[in-house]
């Protein structure tokens, strides 16, 4: 077996600790030993999101995108939504609104670039809109949103916020309440650094309030169902709506105790530590970065624009010498870029590694860089 470092946008490398917590037999989902990791992984992520007891929390079959589509459980016929996309990720939720009977519009940014919070302001003066989406971390490029300083300028404006926190929640600020936001939602296989298999939600009593049977939600993923569930649970009662990922849930609370121990600031701050060295490093090899404004830069990913060589090619090479990393879908920029994860339970000597085998293999390539440069920069970063 080849070791591998895992830096990429998610799965991503799982701390040991956490695989192991899985590995059970024999356990039922009203058993005792479930729904107290249930209790406590529930209670855990209103810590997470910056909430306090007045928010719900939802941990769900699915990932990311069954939290995004969880959403639409407060959404009613005729609704309208302002979407404010970055990227790939940001137009997911047009293509998925648009399975519903409600009315979209989207702000896009350039891709590298981020819609600013006075673009936003300006389009719900304009326009009523019952829901604003915005993603915290746009994936596809690695550039953040200012979501507080956005939130701040609708809230009056708009009846719901929801901030997909996909790729920030656990690795940047995310402060719910005081933003006055909706919903925050993630998926396990990210910044949480746990295994694939879950969606996460918080709402707000708000959002709360908009779960009814008027909703445009279907069946599966509408919050309506499974909020008794959650709440059951937390209390430590067995409850059941539909299956949850019960060895996963295991793992979510080991990786939340972990969080716990580490203390979220500290993990928070760890990960900017960490996109500030790659960042270096990358820097003063020679290559360009695809976040085009320093305040967008993400502590989660890193795009790499290439001048010569082909990214696919680069990620062949770099996983024969022990890293995965992940490739550009930005489709603006196909061709052009790969990304670097850096998130979960990443250090700086991940970093290291990841800078030292690019550079390898960025110089095999013919990619001209400044070969020793970018490790160097990452050593300096970090001491
Ligand atoms: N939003 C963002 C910001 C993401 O990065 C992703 C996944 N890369 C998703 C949503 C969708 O999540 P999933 O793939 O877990 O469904």
């Amino acid at each position: 077996m080849t070791r591998k470092l895992l830096m990429h946008v998610g799965p991503v490398t799982i701390d040991y600790d956490v695989l192991v917590a899985g590995l059970r037999g024999d356990v039922g989902f009203t058993s005792q030993e479930f729904i107290d990791v249930m209790s406590f992984s529930l209670k855990f992520l209103r810590k997470l999101v910056g909430a306090d007891e007045s928010y719900q929390p939802f941990i769900i079959p699915g990932s990311g995108t069954a939290a995004m589509e969880g959403v639409v459980s407060t959404l009613r016929r005729g609704d309208k939504v302002l979407v404010v996309s970055n990227g790939v990720f940001g137009d997911r939720w047009k293509a998925l609104l648009n399975r519903y009977p409600v009315a979209v519009d989207v702000l896009k940014a350039n891709p590298g670039d981020y819609v600013k919070p006075e673009e936003v302001e300006k389009a719900v003066e304009d326009e009523k809109y019952t829901m604003v989406t915005m993603t915290h971390v746009e994936t596809s490029t690695g550039v953040r949103e200012p979501v507080g300083e956005v939130a701040k300028r609708i809230r009056d404006k708009v009846e719901l916020i929801v901030v997909d926190g996909v790729s920030s929640v656990g690795a940047e600020v995310v402060k719910m309440k005081d933003y006055q936001v909706d919903v925050y939602l993630t998926a396990s296989q990210k910044a949480l650094g746990i295994p694939p298999g879950a969606g996460l939600l918080v709402l707000s009593e708000r959002a709360v309030s908009r779960l009814s049977d008027e909703s445009v939600a279907g069946y599966f993923l509408n919050l309506k169902n499974w909020l008794d569930v959650m709440r059951n649970l937390e209390v430590g009662k067995g409850s059941y709506f539909a299956t949850l990922p019960v060895h996963l849930v295991f793992m979510m609370a080991k990786a939340f105790e972990l969080i716990e121990r580490e203390g979220l600031e500290n993990r928070i701050k760890r990960h900017e530590r960490v996109a500030q060295g790659i960042r270096a490093g990358l820097e003063s090899m020679g290559v360009d970065i695809v976040a085009k404004r320093p305040e967008a830069y993400s502590n989660t990913v890193t795009g790499v624009l290439l001048k010569k060589a082909n990214p696919a090619d680069v990620l062949k090479e770099v996983v024969t010498e022990g890293v995965e990393l992940a490739p550009g879908v930005h489709p603006a920029l196909a061709g052009k870029y790969f990304r670097i994860g850096h998130m979960g339970w990443v250090t700086p000597n991940d970093a290291i590694a990841t800078l030292a085998v690019l550079e390898r293999v960025l110089k095999r390539l013919g990619e001209p860089i400044n070969l020793g440069e970018g490790v160097r920069a990452a050593q300096l970063s970090f001491s």
